[in-house]
């Protein structure tokens, strides 16, 4: 996808020691994911890259708002984060490396000169989203709207209020008896 050719890091031209980069997530970025949870943001990230003459490592602060909806009141909010994660960057050839199959180790050809972090971001992004958003719980200056929470609850009576009226229509009482009868 075009926008995601964007979180690249050439490092092909950089000395041996640290390079910062930044780069910048918003609506675009989560677009392209088909499937992402998050639709919207505003985010920055920053890395620090540290090149050596045979791997690089690179410490990465995620941080800003996500923008989601909660899924008691239903409102769009935002979400504050701020991730740090380390990613550790090798080159195909070592036998140790071959062998090594974890998510923040990535093996690169040994001719390669950029690397994309667009995957990395947003699994990292992703994981730290709840499987369940309420919007109180993810933004302290957030209570959730109590209108719509009630409105949304008379909608789905719970289902001890059922049971009740089962037991008070006589019709269900009358088919009750059938069924015993049978
Ligand atoms: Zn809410």
């Amino acid at each position: 996808v075009k926008h995601l050719k964007e979180f690249k890091i050439s490092f092909s031209g950089l000395s041996l020691g640290k390079h910062d980069f930044s780069f910048e997530i918003d609506k675009n970025f989560f677009d392209c994911f088909e499937y992402s949870i998050v639709k919207d943001g505003d985010l920055k990230v920053d890395v620090e890259l540290d090149k050596k003459s045979n791997m690089m490592i690179a410490n990465f602060e995620i941080y800003g708002d996500l923008s989601l909806n909660c899924d008691v009141c239903l409102e769009q909010f935002d979400m504050p984060i701020d991730i740090n994660e380390q990613l550790i960057i090798k080159f195909q050839g070592n036998q140790e490396d071959e062998e090594i199959d974890v998510d923040e180790i990535m093996v690169l050809p040994r001719q390669e000169h950029e690397f994309s972090i667009a995957d990395f971001l947003y699994e990292h992004i992703t994981l730290a989203v709840p499987h369940y958003i309420k919007c109180e719980e993810l933004n302290e200056d957030r209570s959730c709207n109590s209108e719509m929470k009630a409105a949304l609850e008379k909608l789905s009576p719970n289902t001890a209020e059922v049971e009740e009226k089962e037991q008070i229509d006589p019709r269900w009482e009358a088919l009750k008896k059938l069924n015993r009868n049978n």
